[in-house]
């Protein structure tokens, strides 16, 4: 063998990037462009009189799902507390939330004037702990919130025979999880009801918007009169039954999902073969460790690829300069969240303003390790719209991170 007499140069230092694919998102072609100018072009944008493609996309998302029913809304926030307000949720009820998720997890238990209460996650798959969820429960404790994080299903199972015997509504929040599924059921259908955002990095996206999906025609009901100014099937216009606001989508929107459904069963399959390619490759390189569950139960989505870096591995090479490494080198990457959501401001702070949360709450106390962990040092996460890269692909994201060991370990 020759030896190599050439010094490899990192991306971030001038070399060459060792990923040349580039990675669009969303992905559309012309007949979405038809579809939203057919809708445009027909002057019926919205309004519930006129809301035939909403109602459209609500039969397909439910029929995806398997559930009955859907209700379209305007972002993944709104539909968690539709779903919150809709299980009768009461001021002062404690609800079960994970630290590591997207605020709105926990923020919309606030907006309900409940108390979230965070309980750690499980090292192997960042997911609520079963054994923690129990612990955490009090006589106040009124629903559980499992997060699907990255879209790797939760110990569902578990959580719901822990729900059955405390008496719990149990919410999936499956804003990272459109088409991941658990023992044959799809995400979201699992729970009394399941919230799915289709914000602009999501999975399935129209910019914005929201649904919820549910098999109970009570939560479905109410879901649906909340969402559209209280008012309720068969009645007048002027007709306000119960508490809501208008927070309905437009006929564009509802369009576009359709469009955009008719690609995440395809777009499903390849990233989760992508991710289990990617694990196989990265399993291989001393220092990383990709998170992973049972995975002959489960479908997982990765609208997150996460896994666990440890820098002693790379000649003590921190894991923000790691990151900023392997983007140079044209994988879509990033460091997650900075801090479990207990740290931020408005929790530490108990910047509650009109939130009716008891005074005896204190989250300075609070401390969950394995999520402090993961946001402090371990958890790097690649993008899902890199996950519908190709084979060769998820080769060159492997060959990237050893070249930056090679070259920090050598260099
Ligand atoms: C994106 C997201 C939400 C909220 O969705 P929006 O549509 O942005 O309001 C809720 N939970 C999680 C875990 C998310 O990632």
């Amino acid at each position: 063998m020759e030896k190599q007499v050439f010094k490899e140069i990192l991306a971030i230092d001038g070399g060459e990037k060792t990923v040349q694919s580039t990675f669009p998102w969303p992905i559309y072609d012309e007949s979405d462009v038809q579809a939203v100018a057919e809708v445009v072009g027909s002057g019926k944008w919205g309004n519930p009189d006129c809301s035939d493609y909403v109602a459209a996309f609500e039969r397909e998302f439910a029929a995806y799902c398997g559930t009955k029913y859907a209700v379209t809304c305007v972002n993944g926030s709104v539909s968690l507390r539709l779903a919150l307000m809709a299980c009768g949720v009461r001021p002062g009820d404690e609800v079960i939330v994970p630290p590591y998720t997207f605020i709105a997890t926990a923020s919309t238990v606030l907006e309900v004037n409940c108390v979230p209460v965070f309980v750690d996650i499980d090292p192997a798959t960042y997911n609520l702990d079963p054994n923690a969820i129990e612990a955490a429960i009090t006589d106040r404790t009124k629903a559980i919130i499992p997060v699907h994080f990255a879209g790797l299903a939760c110990d569902m199972d578990a959580i719901m025979d822990i729900a059955r015997r405390h008496n719990l509504r149990v919410i999936e929040d499956a804003a990272h999880a459109h088409g991941a599924e658990y023992k044959g059921r799809k995400l979201g259908s699992i729970g009394d009801a399941g919230s799915f955002s289709f914000q602009s990095s999501k999975n399935l996206t129209s910019g914005e918007g929201g649904i919820v999906v549910t098999n109970d025609e009570k939560l479905y009901r109410m879901m649906a009169s909340l969402r559209n100014v209280g008012r309720m099937e068969g009645h007048q216009w002027y007709d306000h039954f119960n508490p809501g606001c208008n927070y309905r989508i437009t006929q564009m929107q509802a369009v576009l999902l359709s469009q955009q459904l008719q690609r995440l069963e395809d777009q499903t399959v390849l990233r989760n073969n992508n991710g289990r390619y990617l694990s196989e490759l990265l399993s291989g390189i001393d220092g990383l460790s990709p998170l992973s569950g049972r995975m002959e139960e489960i479908r997982h989505c990765y609208h997150l690829y996460i896994f666990k870096y440890d820098a002693a591995a790379f000649g003590g090479l921190s894991r923000q300069e790691f990151v900023a490494r392997l983007a140079a080198e044209g994988v879509p990457c990033s460091t997650g969240y900075p801090h479990p959501l207990y740290k931020q401001p408005v929790f530490q702070n108990k910047n509650f303003m009109c939130y009716a949360i008891p005074d005896s709450v204190d989250y300075t106390t609070v401390f969950c390790p394995v999520s402090e962990r993961a946001c402090r040092e371990e958890a790097v996460w690649i993008f899902q719209h890199a996950m519908l890269g190709s084979q060769d692909d998820m080769q060159a994201f492997a060959e990237a991170i050893r070249k930056i060991q090679r070259v920090v370990t050598q260099g």
